[in-house]
């Protein structure tokens, strides 16, 4: 055989291996991959199933919880925080599972200043009034000095878990004020109801990584929101025993909003 044909069956054996697995690692990029669903966490399966480990192979940006719903998971830079529920932060070590989490390799495609945001609504609005379609996803960033933060966090649970909706009447609520650090999120399309939070979905981090959690409202006193626009969603469905019985029928608009929002 000469060195010729060979060559060309490396070659294509090589475009076999591109063409026949998978996504490639610039289709990874442009999606917005997220373990589990929203009714199945509202519904209580809190059990973990992937690593972190494995989850950073999606992503360098994120937001989720932990295993048994041990708190608040932000991932910044490819660094994953995890906020408990006495509202300290603490780095969160490779082998932590998570039941429930969203990630995406962040290029953002446009900026806006802000300045002088009052609420958590009115960033949403000059958000939403930069994104030109509402049918993709999102990943964003906003970071800047924030006049009011009032955020959240979770405590762990013990088996039988209870649903989210009854964990959230008795969460721990942080209010900080003249802070400086770094929202990060993500918009799901309305039709992904059920699956993802549609909308807006934030956490919270400190630059002096003392304080975070999932955000309930904000004033922004100045501030830069970055959007980066994800044509694909990839979904990770945990093979737990809790997640393969949960009953995920059932429409849990009313209590995401309760608990999420
Ligand atoms: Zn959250």
């Amino acid at each position: 055989m000469t060195m010729k044909r060979l060559f060309s069956i490396m070659l294509l054996a090589a475009l076999v291996l591109n063409h026949g697995i998978s996504f490639s690692r610039d289709d990874d990029r442009d999606s917005v991959c997220q373990v589990s669903t929203i009714n199945a966490l509202m519904g209580g399966s809190y059990d973990g199933d992937m690593t972190l480990a494995e989850l950073r192979e999606f992503g360098d940006t994120a937001i989720g919880t932990f295993d048994a719903l041990d708190g608040e998971m932000v991932c910044v830079d490819g660094q994953f925080f995890r906020i408990g529920a006495d509202g300290n932060v603490h780095s969160a070590s490779s082998d932590i599972k998570t039941p429930f989490a969203v990630i995406a390799f962040f290029a953002p495609y446009s900026r806006i200043e802000l300045l002088e945001v009052d609420n958590i609504d009115e960033l949403k609005g000059f958000l939403d009034a930069n994104v030109p379609s509402k049918n993709i996803f999102y990943a964003v960033k906003v970071t800047g000095t924030f006049d009011y933060l009032k955020m959240r966090s979770v405590p762990d649970q013990t088996k039988p878990y209870p649903p989210l909706s009854e964990v959230v009447k008795t969460q721990p609520v942080f209010e900080r004020r003249g802070i400086r650090g770094t929202l990060v999120g993500f918009r799901a399309p309305a039709y992904t109801k059920g699956i993802c939070v549609t909308g807006y979905h934030f956490h919270f981090i400190s630059d002096d990584r003392t304080c975070g959690g999932h955000v309930l409202d904000c004033a922004i006193d100045k501030g830069t929101a970055r959007l980066d626009d994800k044509y694909g969603f990839s979904l990770k469905l945990p093979r737990t025993k809790e997640f393969a019985a949960a009953d995920l029928t059932g429409d849990t608009e009313y209590e995401i909003n309760k608990a999420e929002r």
